[in-house]
């Protein structure tokens, strides 16, 4: 590693790793990136596999935003094309898969109605809701809107599943990103306004944003303490509790094991890319490939379809892909403490989704980046600029 004091160290090729690098570049920094991986863009990389079907190697990445800034930033960078993403729930005492999220279509079935209009699916819902005033949990907060069957059937065991927590034990934030609808809308991200992917698949974005005379980056180099040195900072993605070698004890993350299969190219479970499993199986959910707009990169007849298998991080050789929210604040509370141990560090930031451990999505942690290295560079934010105009 070098060791100028006009260059910084990020820890991390991710997402958050990836805006942080060029953000500083362009700001006059040289910048080292090392990730302990042997490939870039952390948990969105995604590689072309023997089917010659674009695969995310670490589950679904399917980019959605609101955010005008970071649509206009990412564009900078790579074409995206239009997707938008949907999700069927297969039921099986139903023998049939259902639109998720819940909406009019998912009601009728369920419930054998006939139900017509959102009204009429507004009146029905408010019959079988159970009124939980404030609600405390993800439980009470499901049942306070859809009532306890539809709650039971698509919450309650993927729920369980994923998190092996009760919706009892969980925040509503959780489940509070999935939307309800009274309508027939059925797609998963309805309120977003960009919903696409790069063109190219998410590595070769992810090569481009890094790919800057001033960058220089470091694959297969796992972060060590001494590295640090000579660096004006250091940002890093790597997990908080990590980083303080499990002081104050572990964070807990969940993890995922991935099942891929082979099938033949005509065949599609539920017709949507994604299916969820409500029931109790180990499984919550499989992504059929060749069904996001590109990404069959060559036609073989095959494709690959991907199982996933929750587990925790301890099972998984440490891989965290979500840190857990509980519902009564408890791993909130240790991230805190860490954070209060890492404040004694002024030159180390810690950044992305196990940085700051918080279940963000791909836009939250690219706009969280913009934010951070602006203010780290003592610049306005144009997001603040955005509302001093406003
Ligand atoms: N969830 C569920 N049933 C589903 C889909 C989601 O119970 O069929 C709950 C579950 O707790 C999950 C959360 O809602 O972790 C958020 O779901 P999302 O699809 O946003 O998860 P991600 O894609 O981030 O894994």
């Amino acid at each position: 590693m070098g060791s100028w004091m006009h260059a910084i160290l990020v820890v991390g090729a991710g997402f958050a790793g990836a805006v942080h690098a060029r953000e500083l570049a362009e700001h006059g920094w040289r910048v080292d990136v090392i990730d302990r991986r042997t490939h870039i863009a952390g948990n969105a990389y995604d590689e072309v596999d023997a089917t010659g079907v674009r695969r995310h190697t670490y589950g679904p990445h399917l980019f959605h935003t609101s955010n005008e800034r970071v649509m206009v930033w990412l564009r900078r960078f790579s074409a995206f094309v239009p997707y938008e993403h949907r999700v069927s729930a297969l039921v099986l005492r139903l023998e049939r898969c259902l639109p998720l999220p819940v909406n009019r279509t998912t009601i009728n079935a369920v419930f054998g109605q006939s139900l017509g209009s959102a009204d009429e699916v507004r009146a029905f819902l408010s019959r079988i809701a159970v009124s939980h005033p404030a609600p405390r949990n993800a439980g009470e907060y499901l049942e306070s809107r859809i009532g306890r069957e539809l709650t039971d059937l698509f919450f309650r065991p993927y729920t369980r599943k994923m998190w092996a927590l009760d919706l009892e034990q969980m925040p509503a934030s959780v489940v509070q990103r999935i939307p309800i609808r009274e309508d027939d809308e059925d797609r998963y991200f309805p309120g977003d306004r960009h919903q696409c992917l790069p063109a190219g698949g998410y590595a070769e974005l992810i090569a481009r944003i890094l790919d800057h005379p001033a960058i220089r980056i470091s694959l297969g180099t796992p972060f060590e303490k001494r590295m640090s040195r000579g660096y004006a900072a250091c940002f890093t993605s790597m997990a908080i509790d990590e980083y303080f070698d499990q002081a104050l004890g572990p964070l807990p993350y969940r993890s995922l094991r991935f099942h891929h299969r082979t099938e033949p190219a005509r065949y599609a479970l539920g017709g949507t890319m994604q299916v969820n499993f409500t029931d109790a199986s180990i499984y919550t959910r499989q992504s059929d490939w060749s069904l996001l707009p590109g990404h069959v990169v060559r036609a073989t007849g095959c494709k690959t379809v991907t199982l996933e298998e929750p587990c925790a991080d301890t099972d998984n050789n440490m891989e965290r892909y979500y840190p857990v929210k509980t519902a009564d604040g408890g791993p909130q509370a240790l991230y805190e403490r860490y954070r209060a141990l890492a404040a004694g560090e002024p030159s180390l930031h810690f950044i992305g989704r196990c940085g700051t451990y918080r279940y963000l999505d791909m836009d939250q942690v690219i706009n969280q980046s913009l934010q951070n290295v602006r203010a780290w560079l003592g610049l306005r934010d144009d997001a603040d600029e955005q509302r001093a105009a406003s």
